[in-house]
């Protein structure tokens, strides 16, 4: 059942109005309190408590009453102010202009309203007359953090977060991480171009499973993730998040464009990405029906959007109609309504992940919610299900964190029975049966026992699993068998096994048990070094930084200094010098490992103290031992680049490869010593451009960036070109 919609906005200042004075100023007081308190939290902390659609309620009653009652609008209410002013972390940046927020609708009504006083701002005739030249552009609202980039003669020299509207904060050398940001633009340019930051829905996931499993706090949204990522004090961390960028806003003295459709266009051939699900040249059925259009659709996008942000095109326009305290008059917020459904609550039941730890999942009457089916859903930890008083046999409110991550907002009370059952965390593991550990002062509560095959079956999958040695067949249904049957202890022992072991399985014959015996063989010699690391699940390293890792350590232990291996059963030397050094570092200067691109102190002191450990050490030794020959990459030096034919140069990628997907054409490029780079500029030596390459050609021949198509790419990574 879905939730209700917000009352349109007449309905709540009638409400309003019905308050004797004295109630109506308490009920404001209050209000703002709540208020106040919700944006330090978010704006300060990235850390809200409340949703943003509840967020949404009280602020909305504040107008109301505001309205009801002018005098209450004083000028530290809320309603007058924009975001959160900065807060002494970083250098202090005043804007240009000022930086605004947006009004905001909830209802087709409400956008029909606005269409109203513009068009009576603009002395153009009422609806239902049609308005000579009043045209709209709908843009989806990104749900990120806004951004205001200032460029000198075309090169990007500061950039600064919206803070209070008026002075943000510097966040420059962060947004250099950015790789979509770009650096130099395609003409000498002084503008701003502001935007939004934001989090990708996928990077979102990966981040709070990280988070998760390490017993962290998660982030609420894929807004409060890319916000907190960018308001890092070290860059290395924001680099390490894969954050991207969309521009919707172009300031520019005596401007070039009359219209905001122009505007984005312009942003566009500048070398700014911006976002193509957009339309002008709309009337506010128009707007609806775009409003309509992504409603549903939304869900499907890889970046979250919470709404559809709609502007009256013409500057002209704009100039005249002028704007109000916080937000321009000739511009709206149309917010989606949230997406909330009930379901049952049928259990919870704790799963033990990869580092032992016990994590509640709550198990659902299958329910349909913001685009797919749900029927389980992770509660976190025992704090959280405490917090939120949810027992097993509960009707709860369900709805999708950031459209990615289903979460259990909170049991309906009202639909109680007396039935339902408090939940306890076991004090043994639910799979070995050893006493589970709470760390003094954590939350965190897990399996201590390195061997409980619950543990094991998830480092062991995650092994020989895509971003591992990726060994075809070798999934959860072999998997468990192994580990049940006693055949596979440690990651070594994959490679231990014979063609009759494997044939002892269920399901598996003699060709088969021979096709997976030669897999796993195969998969001995020549996989990268940084899947193998990547494999063993080191401590808060994704698979991005473990190629930068591989690279950085072969410019240590120069695989050229070491007689080649072919993978007989011999250890594989340069291996074996690559798990001493590793070894070395960890218990002598773990620091070292910030050299590493997207590696800061954090992760390097929890690095060092994994590669130290005995546990780590033997998994490593025996890897050695059996035989591993990883292929070796090519060695980066600390500021020498790296050696590869495409050492120093940049390639943007467009169209359809047909050898590659774009992740890969982007790691052979890295590998090659490149830097792959999502838009042209200047600094583009080659734009490859595949089938259906699209205007990024154009661009590139109007700066005189030379195309190559997929042949020439290829003989180019070879060093052939
Ligand atoms: P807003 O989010 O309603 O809209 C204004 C912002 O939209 C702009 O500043 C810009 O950053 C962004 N935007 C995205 N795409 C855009 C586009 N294409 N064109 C123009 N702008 C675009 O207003 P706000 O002042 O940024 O923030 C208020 C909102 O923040 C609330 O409505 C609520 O959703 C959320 N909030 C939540 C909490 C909480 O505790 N949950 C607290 C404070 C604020």
């Amino acid at each position: 059942m879905a939730i209700q919609l917000p009352p349109a906005e007449p309905t709540l200042v009638a409400a309003a109005a019905e308050l004797e004075p004295s109630a109506a100023a308490a009920r404001h007081a209050d209000l703002a309190a709540q208020i106040d308190r919700a944006n330090e939290l978010y704006y300060g902390s990235d850390a809200p408590e409340i949703t943003d659609a509840q967020y949404d309620v009280l602020f909305r009653e504040l107008v109301a009453l505001e309205t009801a009652f002018p005098e209450l609008t004083t000028p530290d209410s809320p309603t007058q102010r924009v975001g959160g002013a900065p807060t002494g972390t970083f250098d202090e940046v005043r804007h240009t202009r000022p930086m605004l927020s947006l009004g905001n609708a909830f209802s087709h009504e409400d956008l029909r309203a606005f269409d109203a006083r513009v068009r009576k701002g603009l002395g153009l005739p009422p609806p239902p007359d049609p308005p000579p030249d009043l045209r709209y552009v709908a843009e989806l609202k990104i749900d990120g953090l806004a951004i205001s980039l200032r460029y000198d003669r075309g090169r990007f020299v500061q950039g600064a977060t919206r803070g209070d509207g008026t002075t943000g904060e510097d966040v420059t050398a962060n947004l250099r991480t950015i790789e979509v940001v770009p650096a130099r633009l395609a003409e000498p340019a002084a503008i701003e171009a502001r935007g939004e930051v934001f989090m990708p829905k996928a990077e979102f996931k990966r981040i709070n499973e990280e988070r998760a499993e390490a017993g962290l706090a998660l982030y609420a949204n894929p807004r409060n993730s890319g916000a907190g990522s960018l308001r890092q004090l070290d860059p290395a961390m924001t680099a390490s998040r894969k954050l991207s960028a969309w521009f919707y806003q172009l300031v520019e003295d005596g401007d070039l464009v009359g219209t905001q459709s122009a505007a984005l266009e312009r942003l566009r051939s500048l070398g700014f990405p911006v976002n193509h699900e957009r339309k002008s040249d709309l009337d506010i059925d128009g707007v609806i029906d775009f409003t309509e259009r992504w409603r549903e659709a939304r869900h499907a996008l890889p970046y979250e959007t919470d709404g559809v942000v709609v502007k009256v095109d013409r500057y002209d326009h704009q100039a005249r109609l002028g704007m109000v305290s916080r937000a321009p008059r000739w511009a709206i917020a149309f917010k989606f309504p949230p997406e909330q459904v009930e379901a049952l609550l049928e259990d919870i039941v704790p799963y033990v992940g990869r580092t032992g730890t016990l994590t509640p999942v709550a198990h659902l009457s299958p329910t349909k919610v913001a685009g797919s089916t749900v029927a389980r859903a992770t509660l976190h930890n025992l704090d959280e299900v405490r917090r939120k008083d949810i027992r097993i046999g509960d009707w709860v409110v369900l709805q999708k964190a950031g459209d990615v991550i289903p979460e259990v907002v909170r049991p309906i009370l009202d639909r109680r029975t007396g039935q339902e059952r408090e939940f306890a965390m076991p004090t043994t593991c639910p799979v070995c049966g050893t006493t589970v550990v709470q760390d003094e002062g954590a939350v965190r509560i897990y399996c201590p026992n390195g061997d409980c095959p619950a543990r094991l079956a998830q480092e062991f999958g995650h092994f020989v699993g895509r971003g591992g040695m990726d060994i075809e067949g070798a999934g959860w249904a072999v998997l468990s068998q192994l580990l049940e049957r006693g055949m596979v202890h440690s990651r070594a022992d994959f490679f231990r096994l014979s063609v009759e072991q494997l044939e002892s399985l269920e399901r598996f014959a003699q060709k088969s048990a021979e096709n997976l015996h030669a897999r796993i063989a195969r998969a001995r010699v020549g996989r990268p070094l940084a899947r193998v690391l990547n494999g063993l699940g080191m401590p808060q390293v994704g698979e991005q930084t473990a190629i930068d890792l591989s690279a950085w350590l072969a410019g240590r232990v120069r695989p050229d200094a070491y007689p080649p291996a072919d993978g007989d059963l011999v250890p594989d030397p340069w291996f074996a010098a690559i798990e001493t050094e590793l070894r070395r570092i960890g218990t002598e200067e773990p620091d070292t490992f910030t050299e590493v691109p997207g590696i800061g102190p954090t992760v390097a002191a929890a690095l060092g103290r994994w590669f130290n450990d005995d546990a780590t050490r033997d998994v490593l030794r025996e890897l050695v031992d059996v035989g591993l020959v990883p292929e070796r990459p090519i060695p980066r030096s600390v500021g020498e680049g790296s050696a590869g034919p495409l050492n120093g140069k940049t390639l943007v990628v467009t169209g359809t490869l047909e050898g590659f997907s774009r992740p890969e054409a982007d790691e052979a490029i890295r590998a090659a010593g490149g830097k792959p780079a999502a838009s042209v500029s200047k600094k583009t030596d080659y734009l490859v451009a595949g089938e259906r390459a699209g205007s990024k050609v154009a661009k590139a021949e109007a700066l005189g960036v030379p195309i190559v198509d997929e042949a020439a790419f290829v003989r180019l990574l070879g060093g052939l070109g």
